[in-house]
């Protein structure tokens, strides 16, 4: 299927105006990167399945500054919603608020986070052509480790989205030595879906610059745009 001129030129834009941000304007203006092949044949558009992850009984990391992974993984998946939905692409959130209702069954933290991930695990599987973007951030034992890195799952089209995705990251993050990496066995959420799907770790919260930029609503603005972004110039 042919590219839409409108959404080609919706996501050099988005790259632009987030690249001029950071003065890497030329890298992007007019020229926007060779498209990644998710383009589906059946013409059928696809949905954009945002996951903010943890929530919930499940804060996940603790960031230098005390603030929870999961509020920051929040705070960026709305951002790229609300991004998404400005340029018409279909999106879906796997949670949409730091609290989640759990049924009475899972009594014990460990058994409210595996209904959790089973449920989310459902939510992705049962929309039609998802792309399943999960936004997470990192943490290292050590403090000086900084940086995003996308992590991509074994289903097509993974590899090449987390790439794009990877490589305007790094003009964001001036970070230029990580590259796309395959998901580990452990995350049960991006083994188990069956659509293309890449995890985000947008930086690090154990690097005090790092999360502190992480709690910025004008840096988690500038990731979203360059996710957002990348998404578009990939699968429309
Ligand atoms: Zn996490």
């Amino acid at each position: 299927m042919k590219k839409s001129f409108a959404l080609r030129a919706a996501a050099a834009f988005l790259l632009a105006v987030t690249a001029a941000g950071i003065g890497v304007y030329q890298a992007y203006d007019a020229h926007p990167r060779p498209a990644v092949n998710l383009t589906d044949t059946t013409r059928t558009a696809r949905t954009l399945v945002l996951d903010p992850g943890h929530g919930g009984a499940d804060g996940g990391a603790v960031s230098v500054t005390g603030t929870y992974e999961s509020k920051i993984n929040l705070a960026i998946a709305l951002r790229c919603r609300a991004l998404a939905e400005l340029y018409g692409i279909d999106t879906v959130m796997t949670r949409e608020s730091e609290t989640l209702d759990y049924p009475e069954s899972a009594s014990t933290i460990h058994a409210k986070k595996v209904w959790d991930t089973k449920a989310r695990v459902e939510l992705v599987n049962a929309t039609p052509n998802a792309v399943l973007i999960s936004i997470h951030q990192n943490k290292y034992t050590t403090a000086s480790p900084h940086g995003s890195q996308a992590l991509y799952a074994k289903t097509q089209g993974s590899r090449e989205l987390a790439q794009a995705i990877q490589s305007n990251l790094s003009q964001v993050t001036g970070e230029s030595k990580r590259t796309a990496a395959r998901i580990g066995e452990s995350i049960y959420l991006m083994n188990h879906i069956d659509c293309p799907a890449v995890l985000v770790e947008c930086g690090f919260v154990s690097n005090v610059p790092e999360a502190k930029m992480l709690e910025e609503p004008a840096y988690q603005l500038k990731l979203a745009a360059v996710i957002v972004g990348t998404y578009l110039n990939s699968v429309c």
